[in-house]
């Protein structure tokens, strides 16, 4: 991972350029890596952005939107499953259904949120509302109180509660119910006056103890698990305040803020998604404090101890043997929060990172997310099927993914990610065509009039790049990791960006192999990609692994094109390997292919009521011993 801490202010240029030290890049593990430069001033931070509405999503994130759209309306998947977590009927028993609202709200969740951006409205979403509201007590909890069992228990119960009042919220973002907003302000109450008993319901509560897991000691385990389980609330409060301002809301938002654990040995999902709402609390309020704790968890913990190279979080921070859907997802929100906060393109690069990556890697043919097995340098074949959380939550993503690709701010917009898809954004029809990550070709009618500034993200990696507007060179400057134009625009202004996109080699630290002054006889650890996207060497394309890879200057490894399913034009490469006692080469393709490498099936065994088998998929290692060979 790379930030970028050359920042060129209004660096003015022209766009047809050769830009070789235009972003010079430092490891994220050395020394001092806080970005610095000038944010956006306080009232600035509080004018809200604006994001676009009816989306066309064209491409591969079309594609993967569809297929987890439809395994939610597939099997197991119908009314009675779904609301179970919250009517919790004997006979009827599935897993984790004590996490009540947890599958419930996650369905509500992701699947309004998208269903907004893209203007539909499926009709299972209202049957699944009033299949849940149905299950609400006048006190505002839903299913079966848990308060008196234990602190487990109840923990459990608010985490599920939690995902449920987000749901919520989205919902009545898409259907406007009054009846919805009264429920989540009722689950809202709820919150407000038991959060103080967090930590005096029981003898035993998570805050009591700190320090690390004793991974032998299931009660240990709990502890450091509801933990963060229960600060995990604070996103749907923080959501419930959009469309309820009460500022007990906030109130309670603080409380949960003081229970928030330093980092350490914890459950990532859960510890993200409580950064994800601390985000949304400085938002709201603009207390320095949350934005100080942010930047130090993201900086100085998180971004150095928890982030793989394919932004694949593990399920435990900061280490551990298996990855995790969810917490994925909570990485590429908090990154896009940061963004929304800073406007600082760093944060987007780390979500592209992850999005392209570990979360598309991690999809399965059928259209779920879940938890894949890691290796010192790769993944094992197996992956889990997450169907209770990381399935919605992967949607969840996506639906953030298209939201934040672009936003204005006054007669500011950002070009954050680049993907084919229009949308209406200040009442104004915006398009973008594009093969990337394949190619650097984009394409983008913004569709604006008169004098405004637009921001176009450059990934950390290009060193050269084109920007044209009805075909002449355009004029801007570098700002924050965009170039910048600003100009009296016509509705008819098309903008054209072309930068190269092939095989990149990155040393453990993001920083170019291929640039080092002296890389010498040697066997360097290194990542490859093309542009964005990580490749691998996997047990689909090679019988073999091969202990080393040799790369030469100015030799073309590039492979004819394949199409295939989630396949990319031009990704793939065959690079010359030292095997065990002979030389060969070896092919390396996108992780994020692996998706189809199998087919939609509604039998699978992992979709039982209890309990679920591992799929196999390829192994794959992501992460390699090269040789430079310079001429
Ligand atoms: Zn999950």
């Amino acid at each position: 991972m790379k930030m970028n801490t050359c920042r060129k202010k209004s660096l003015k240029i022209s766009a047809l350029i050769i830009i070789g030290t235009l972003l010079a890049g430092t490891s994220l593990y050395s020394q001092n890596i806080q970005p610095r430069e000038a944010r956006p001033t306080k009232a600035e931070q509080t004018q809200k952005l604006q994001f676009p509405v009816n989306f066309k999503i064209g491409g591969d994130l079309a594609e993967r939107i569809a297929l987890t759209e439809r395994r939610l309306q597939s099997h197991p998947f119908d009314l009675e499953f779904i609301v179970q977590d919250v009517a919790r009927v004997e006979g009827k028993r599935r897993r984790f259904e004590e996490y009540e609202g947890d599958i419930s709200g996650r369905v509500l969740g992701a699947w309004s949120y998208i269903s907004r951006l893209t203007g539909n409205h499926p009709a299972k979403l209202d049957s699944v509302a009033s299949g849940v509201l149905q299950h609400q007590s006048p006190a505002g909890w839903f299913g079966i109180d848990q308060r008196n069992d234990n602190f487990d228990q109840w923990g459990r119960q608010n985490f599920g509660h939690g995902r449920l009042l987000v749901g919520l919220v989205q919902y009545y973002k898409l259907s406007g119910e009054a009846v919805v907003r009264a429920a989540a302000g009722k689950l809202g109450d709820y919150f407000v006056t038991t959060i103080p008993q967090w930590t005096t319901a029981f003898e035993e509560h998570p805050w009591k103890k700190s320090g690390k897991v004793d991974w032998k000691n299931s009660i240990s385990n709990r502890l450091h698990f509801i933990k963060t389980h229960q600060t995990s609330v604070l996103e749907g409060l923080m959501l419930l305040y959009d469309i309820l301002p009460k500022p007990e809301y906030l109130d309670a938002g603080r409380q949960i803020v003081e229970l928030f654990p330093a980092f350490g040995q914890f459950h990532s999902h859960s510890y993200l998604n409580t950064l994800v709402g601390i985000a949304m609390l400085y938002q709201h309020t603009g207390e320095d404090q949350y934005l100080e704790l942010l930047r130090h968890n993201y900086w100085q913990e998180i971004a150095r101890h928890g982030v793989p190279a394919d932004g694949g979080i593990c399920e435990w921070f900061p280490n551990d043997h298996r990855s995790e859907g969810c917490s994925i997802t909570d990485w590429l929100r908090l990154n896009f929060k940061m963004w929304e906060i800073t406007r600082e393109a760093v944060y987007i690069e780390q979500a592209e990172r992850a999005w392209l990556n570990g979360l598309n890697f991690h999809q399965t043919a059928n259209g779920v997310f879940g938890h894949a097995t890691l290796t010192p340098v790769g993944y094992t074949a197996d992956c889990s099927e997450a169907w209770w959380c990381c399935l919605m939550h992967g949607f969840f993503a996506y639906a953030e993914i298209v939201n934040y690709a672009v936003a204005a701010q006054g007669d500011d917009l950002w070009f954050n990610l680049y993907t084919p898809i229009s949308f209406e954004l200040q009442g104004r029809k915006v398009r973008i065509e594009t093969s990337y990550p394949a190619a650097g070709d984009i394409t983008i009618v913004p569709g604006i009039t008169g004098s405004k500034s637009v921001h176009l993200r450059l990934p950390e990696w290009v060193e050269r790049f084109e920007v044209h507007i009805k075909g002449e060179a355009a004029t801007g400057g570098m700002d924050n990791g965009y170039f910048v134009i600003t100009r009296f625009w016509q509705s008819e202004d098309k903008i054209t960006l072309r930068f190269p996109v092939g095989l990149r080699i990155e040393d453990l630290h993001a920083n170019s192999l291929l640039d080092m002054r002296q890389p010498g006889d040697y066997l360097h650890p290194a990542y490859l990609f093309h542009g964005p996207l990580m490749l691998g060497i996997d047990s689909h394309y090679n019988k073999e692994i091969p202990e080393s890879l040799i790369f030469t200057a100015d030799a073309d490894y590039a492979l004819p094109f394949t199409p295939g399913a989630f396949a990319t034009a031009g990704s793939h490469y065959q690079l010359p390997g030292q095997f065990s006692g002979h030389r060969g080469t070896t092919t390396l393709v996108p992780l994020s292919e692996q998706t189809g490498y199998s087919s939609w099936t509604d039998t699978l065994k992992n979709f039982m009521r209890n309990g679920e088998k591992p799929i196999q998929r390829a192994a794959v290692q992501t992460r390699h011993q090269i040789r430079i060979m310079r001429k």
